[in-house]
């Protein structure tokens, strides 16, 4: 009778194994019934909108650096659909996620892959040196995920300020986050993230994914960009940025941006609480004029004003 109840056991436990292998993570019916097991509701403050077309995390996986060469860190696993496509073809993946209730349901649809590490912690507290020293040693590493929409900026700035040794970014952001954070410099679309960007990587919009693609249905469409990370940044070797004071150039960003519809010699003076004289010898030093403002200006003019300072 043991030795039965054990033959059983080892089936039930080979069937649940075999059965998450092949688990349809975009198909609503098996997303309600892994969901309804855990008793999981959807957190919108969470900016939890999992997909739902089959066809996007390939995408994804494929254009975003997931080769056997390279350990990938994903960034809000949700139930584990783009987590599973990155493991298929990654060397290894860390995947971090907030909900303590997603966790669970992510130890049974990861189950098949040995190659994905569940971290249950906030991406913002987490020190991203330490964990590539500790999991990826010898690998080349690049960040793929479904952002949370409600924090997009502040992750994308907080992997691009800590010089991370990565090669690349590709991120799934509302459309409209997508277009300010790839727009070219010079053009309406420019905002001071999109020059911090621009600082540290060379963007580019991959392909756009509709709403209809995400469960529960969010009220916009979504891009997937990529950033690929300059030369000298993080363990690459040094470019030009390192003739600039980084915190200079920041400053001079910000403060450009902050009113943006004014002229680049009252943005300055107010938000650099520098006088308006001093400013026009700076623009002028910089060969900049004084009426020009924010948007209109290059990588270039905006390291030069830095360099004056
Ligand atoms: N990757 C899944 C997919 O594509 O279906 C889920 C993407 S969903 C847009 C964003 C995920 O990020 C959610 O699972 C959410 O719980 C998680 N999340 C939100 N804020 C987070 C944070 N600060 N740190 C880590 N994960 C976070």
């Amino acid at each position: 009778m043991q030795a039965f109840m054990l033959v059983t056991f080892f089936l039930n436990l080979n069937r649940e194994v075999f059965f998450m292998q092949d688990l349809q993570l975009t198909n609503i019916n098996v997303i309600k019934k892994l969901i309804g097991k855990e008793n999981f509701q959807f957190s919108k403050s969470l900016g939890q909108n999992f997909l739902i077309n089959p066809s996007v995390a390939p995408r994804i996986a494929e254009l975003g650096n997931a080769t056997p060469e390279y350990g990938i860190i994903e960034i809000g696993a949700g139930i584990g659909v783009l987590t599973q496509e990155l493991a298929k073809h990654a060397a290894k993946v860390v995947t971090i996620e907030i909900d303590k209730k997603l966790i669970p349901i992510l130890d049974k649809t990861l189950a098949a892959h040995d190659n994905v590490k569940i971290i249950n912690d906030d991406v913002m507290k987490i020190d991203l040196h330490k964990l590539i020293a500790n999991e990826f040693a010898g690998m080349r590493v690049a960040v793929c995920a479904n952002l949370p929409y409600y924090i997009t900026s502040p992750i994308i700035m907080k992997l691009l300020e800590d010089e991370l040794p990565i090669d690349s970014i590709t991120v799934m952001v509302q459309k409209e986050a997508a277009t300010r954070l790839t727009a070219e410099l010079g053009t309406r679309e420019v905002g001071a993230i999109t020059v911090a960007v621009r600082y540290y990587s060379e963007p580019k919009i991959l392909f756009n994914v509709s709403k209809g693609s995400f469960m529960p249905v969010p009220k916009v469409d979504s891009s997937v960009i990529r950033l690929d990370i300059h030369k000298g940044i993080g363990a690459n070797e040094k470019d030009d940025n390192d003739e600039i004071n980084r915190d200079d150039f920041f400053r001079v960003v910000k403060a450009s941006f902050a009113q943006r519809r004014k002229t680049l010699l009252n943005s300055l003076s107010s938000g650099l609480a520098i006088d308006k004289q001093e400013v026009r010898a700076i623009l002028g030093k910089a060969g900049i004029r004084e009426n020009m403002r924010a948007e209109q200006l290059a990588m270039n003019d905006f390291k030069e004003i830095a360099k004056q300072i």
